[in-house]
C-alpha cells in the first residue's frame, strides 16, 4: 500500500521523519491556498456534511483558484443538528437533516452563496444515492432565507463532457471566462487524489482533511484489536453523527480500519464477485471493504454503521450481513441514538472478540451452530 502512496507523491512514507516531512509539506501547499483566499471575491459557503468528507480539498481548490473567499461550516453540534431536524421534511435521513442544518447555519453568516451540488454520479456505471439528486431543490423548498445556491449537476456517469458543459454554462451565467472555470477544476481535481493518497497511509477521510490543511497528525500504533468499520462517509466522520463511535473504540483498545484505507483496486475485485453488480458507488465500496476485511486475518471483526431511514443501506447492508463469516455488528443511529446504548454493545463487542482471539470460548452457541453464521 504505502509503495503506491510513495509513488504517488514521490517520497519514501514508511519512516516517521519522512511522514513527518509529508506533513510539512502538505502544511506548506495548504499555506499556498490561503494566500489564493486573500483575493477579493466573493464568499460562498460550503457546508460541513455529506459529500464534504470526500471532496472538500478539491472544492475548495477550485474555488480559490477562481480568488473566491471559502466559508465551511463548523464541525456538528447539537444546534446545528437541531435547527436541521426541525426544518427538514421528516422522511429524509439523519445526515440530509444535519445538512440542512449546516446550510442553515451558512445562510445566516452572509455568504454570497453556498455550494450545493446536484451529485448524480462520480464514477461511470454508478450512481449516488437519489437524495444527493434533489438537495438543492429541498433546501429551497424548505429554507426561506436561502442565498442563491451554487448547484451544479454532477454525473460523470454520462463522462466529463456533461460536467465540462455544465461549468461552461455555470461561468457564462456568473460573468466568468468558461476556460478558466474549466481549468480551475481540472487543477482542483488532482486535490481528491491527494486527499486518497493521504488515507490510504492509515487516515480517516476527516483526519485526511485535517492532515490536508496542514495539521501534522502522529501515525496510529498497533492495537489489541483490529475492527472494520463501514459505513458512509459523512456518518463516520462526523462525530455527533456517529456518537464519537472511533473515540468509543479507541477507547477500548481498538485500532479501527476503514475502507479508504485499503487498495480500491483490492476493493473493487473484491466487490465484483457478487453476481450482480452493486449500483451505487459507496454500497459497491462497502461490499468490497467487507469481503477484503472478512478475509484479513488481521481483522478480528467488522462494525457497520448505518442511519435510520436510510434506502441503499438497507439492501447494502443485508447483502454484506449475510456474506459474513467473522463477527459482525450493525449499529443503526439517528437523532434520537443516545450514547449509552451504542456503548454497551461495543463493550460487548469487542470482550466477545477478546474472549474468541483468546480462545477463552469456542464458536459454537449453546444451540449447537456456529455463533457467527447464518
Ligand atoms: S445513502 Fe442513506 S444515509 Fe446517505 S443520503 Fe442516501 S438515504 Fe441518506
Amino acid at each position: 500500500m504505502l509503495d503506491k502512496i510513495n509513488n504517488i507523491l514521490g517520497s519514501d512514507l514508511t519512516t516517521d521523519s519522512a511522514w513527518a516531512g509529508y506533513c510539512n509539506r502538505k502544511n506548506h501547499v495548504a499555506l499556498e491556498g490561503q494566500k489564493i483566499k486573500q483575493k477579493s471575491g466573493p464568499r460562498v459557503g460550503i457546508p460541513r456534511a455529506l459529500f464534504y468528507y470526500h471532496f472538500f480539498p478539491q472544492w475548495k481548490r477550485f474555488f480559490e483558484n477562481l480568488g473566491w473567499e471559502v466559508q465551511v461550516s463548523p464541525p456538528t453540534n447539537k444546534a446545528i443538528a437541531n435547527e436541521g431536524i426541525a426544518e427538514a421534511v421528516s422522511e429524509a435521513c439523519f445526515p440530509v437533516k444535519v445538512h440542512y442544518g449546516h446550510s442553515l447555519y451558512l445562510s445566516r453568516q452572509g455568504v454570497d452563496l453556498i455550494f450545493a451540488p446536484r451529485l448524480i454520479s462520480i464514477e461511470r456505471r454508478s450512481y449516488i444515492c437519489p437524495k444527493f439528486m434533489g438537495i438543492p431543490d429541498m433546501l429551497r423548498a424548505q429554507i426561506k432565507s436561502l442565498p442563491p445556491l451554487f448547484d451544479i449537476s454532477i454525473d460523470l456517469s454520462q463522462g466529463s463532457r456533461h460536467l465540462n458543459r455544465q461549468l461552461r454554462q455555470w461561468a457564462l451565467e456568473t460573468g466568468l471566462s468558461p476556460h478558466q472555470v474549466e481549468q480551475a477544476w481540472q487543477q482542483a481535481e488532482r486535490e481528491t487524489d491527494y486527499l486518497n493518497s493521504i488515507c490510504r497511509a492509515g487516515f480517516r477521510l476527516g483526519e485526511a482533511i485535517r492532515i490536508w490543511e496542514g495539521h501534522p497528525m502522529a501515525k496510529k500504533g498497533p492495537a489489541a484489536l483490529n475492527i472494520g468499520v463501514l459505513g458512509h462517509c459523512y456518518t463516520l466522520n462526523d462525530s455527533f453523527v456517529n456518537l464519537n463511535l472511533f473515540g468509543r473504540l479507541q477507547e477500548m483498545g481498538v485500532n479501527a480500519v476503514t475502507v479508504e484505507m485499503a487498495d480500491p483496486d483490492l476493493v473493487h475485485k473484491a466487490a465484483d464477485q457478487l453476481p450482480k453488480r452493486v449500483f451505487w458507488t459507496v454500497g459497491r465500496d462497502l461490499v468490497g471493504g467487507a469481503l477484503v476485511y472478512d478475509r484479513d486475518p488481521a481483522i478480528d471483526g467488522i462494525i457497520y454503521m448505518t442511519c435510520f431511514g436510510c434506502g441503499p443501506d438497507s439492501m447494502v447492508a443485508k447483502v454484506i450481513e449475510r456474506r459474513m463469516k467473522k463477527p459482525f455488528m450493525l449499529l443503526t443511529v439517528d437523532e434520537h441514538s443516545g450514547e449509552a446504548g451504542l456503548i454497551t454493545r461495543l463493550e460487548a463487542f469487542c470482550d466477545m472478540l477478546r474472549r474468541r482471539r483468546d480462545r477463552v470460548e469456542d464458536n459454537i452457541s449453546p444451540h449447537g451452530k456456529f455463533s457467527y453464521s447464518h
